[in-house]
């Protein structure tokens, strides 16, 4: 790195020592913006770079609640607003142990080049809890959801920050979250969140854009060499939103998909998953994806393990972060595998995105690759705001459209640069220029 981006980085490690994954975060985008600070000196002389990794406010809050035996529980909430200059904070909320600041600053600081990227004027945002749904009963979520929004309500708004769902949080939670802000405001201010069920402002496809989007792009990039997804092997890690709707994309564009997992271990179906029978265990029984090999012939489990030591020509991790270390990156590159799209945020370590490098694996990074979910939140905006819901054919087609346009501009960008077929300096420059040059029309703030 040039010694003003070292310095920046250096001021960034010393203000948030115990935060790996957002050290992580930074350090991948600060990499990529070498050739855009030398190009435009504006950037460095209106100090751009030092503001962009600081979040424009940061907010951590008790949530105090009540399990089903009477006991008084409390756990953690955060919502950090990033970056609010191409418009208001947008940004899932995620409820999982591991959560803490720096998962959610990591997450943010995605965010405002990710939601830059897809075009529709958002900002960056991400919040959540150390909370963990699993093994709740529904009334526990409901009422840790409603001590959550009682606190978020004074923080969020239509034109202020608009939260949506992540890990832990899907339909269910983003009910109980939207009763509560509705209840504390008397007002149905239905684009105050995003994910939310059809019949009260919900938007047909929404639930399927991050994986719809992240296969979408996967095709993208096979098709710049007038290749496909047709006939392939693909492995999909997680076994959540993302990766059942990755699947399901990935199957209707003729590949097999042979393998999901969760946190307790990894299924091979070498038959290529059988969906329905996926979805019945996951959302109607809230069982695991042991649960899934045991009533499937074809498929072994392996519990602990991960799914990257099967052989695809694909990879689709869709579970989490930091997911594919260097081991299992060689174990990929070894077995054939030829790209990685990731419907995760930093679901490959920096160790593991060097040797896709080395070896000419097509790479994708979450911020561009998954976008799909947030611009289809962003659409939602859009329906509530005119009081309208469109067909899931038009959502499909728009979300296929902003697809489409953002690898062709990582493309783009990565070639001005010097530095073809990088999607990496792609995706980070042309998120970051938009950000930065509104940041640079608004002023110092
Ligand atoms: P879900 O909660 O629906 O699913 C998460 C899945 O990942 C679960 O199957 C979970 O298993 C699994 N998982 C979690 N941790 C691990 C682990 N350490 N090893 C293996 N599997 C694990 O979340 P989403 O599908 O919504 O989110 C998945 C990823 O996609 C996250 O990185 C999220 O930030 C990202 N993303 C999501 C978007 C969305 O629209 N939902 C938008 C853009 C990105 P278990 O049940 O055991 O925890």
């Amino acid at each position: 790195m040039d010694q003003r981006i070292e310095r920046v980085y250096e001021t960034v490690v010393t203000r948030n020592p115990v935060e790996p994954e957002f050290l992580q975060a930074v350090r991948e985008v600060l990499e990529s913006l070498e050739p855009v600070i030398a190009s435009r000196p504006e950037y460095s002389d209106m100090a751009i770079l030092e503001r962009i990794v600081e979040p424009e406010r940061q907010i951590i809050f008790r949530v105090p609640w009540v399990d089903d035996e009477g006991h008084v529980r409390v756990n953690r909430g955060f919502r950090v607003q990033f970056n609010s200059a191409l418009g208001p904070y947008k940004g899932g909320l995620r409820f999982h142990p591991s959560v803490n600041l720096g998962i959610i600053k990591f997450l943010g600081f995605e965010q405002v080049f990710k939601n830059a990227l897809t075009g529709q004027g958002i900002g960056g945002g991400k919040g959540g809890s150390d909370f963990d749904p699993h093994g709740k009963s529904d009334m526990e979520v409901m009422r840790f959801c409603q001590s959550f929004m009682t606190e978020l309500h004074r923080h969020i708004g239509l034109n202020t920050d608009v939260p949506a769902g992540d890990i832990g949080v899907g339909g269910r939670e983003i009910g109980f979250l939207f009763g509560q802000y509705k209840r504390i405001q008397n007002s149905f201010d239905a684009g105050v969140l995003t994910g939310k069920s059809l019949s009260w402002g919900g938007s047909l496809a929404r639930p399927e854009a991050t994986g719809y989007g992240t296969v979408r792009f996967a095709q993208s990039m096979l098709g710049t060499e007038g290749d496909s997804l047709e006939g392939k092997t693909v492995i999909v890690s997680g076994s959540g939103n993302v990766a059942t709707f990755a699947i399901e994309r990935a199957q209707a564009y003729g590949a097999t998909v042979v393998s999901c997992s969760d946190s307790s271990g990894a299924v091979y179906d070498s038959a290529g998953i059988d969906l329905e029978l996926l979805r019945q265990i996951k959302e109607v029984d809230r069982g695991r994806v042991a649960d899934y090999a045991a009533l499937r012939p074809t498929a072994q489990y392996h519990s602990g393990k991960n799914v990257w030591s099967i052989p695809a020509d694909v990879a689709l991790p869709c579970a989490t972060q930091n997911e594919i270390n260097d081991h299992d990156a060689a174990r990929l590159i070894g077995n054939g595998v030829k790209l990685v799209a990731e419907g995760a945020n930093m679901p490959s370590t920096p160790e593991a995105i060097e040797a896709y490098r080395e070896a000419g694996v097509k790479y994708a990074p979450g911020k561009a690759s998954n976008a799909g979910g947030v611009a289809t939140s962003a659409l939602e905006m859009q329906q509530n705001s005119a009081r309208q819901q469109w067909s899931f054919e038009d959502v499909c087609a728009k979300l296929d459209a902003i697809m489409i346009d953002i690898h062709d501009t990582c493309l783009a960008t990565a070639e001005n640069f010097g530095h073809p077929g990088d999607y990496v300096l792609g995706a980070n420059v042309s998120g970051f220029q938009r950000v930065a040059d509104a940041m640079l029309e608004q002023g110092v703030n």
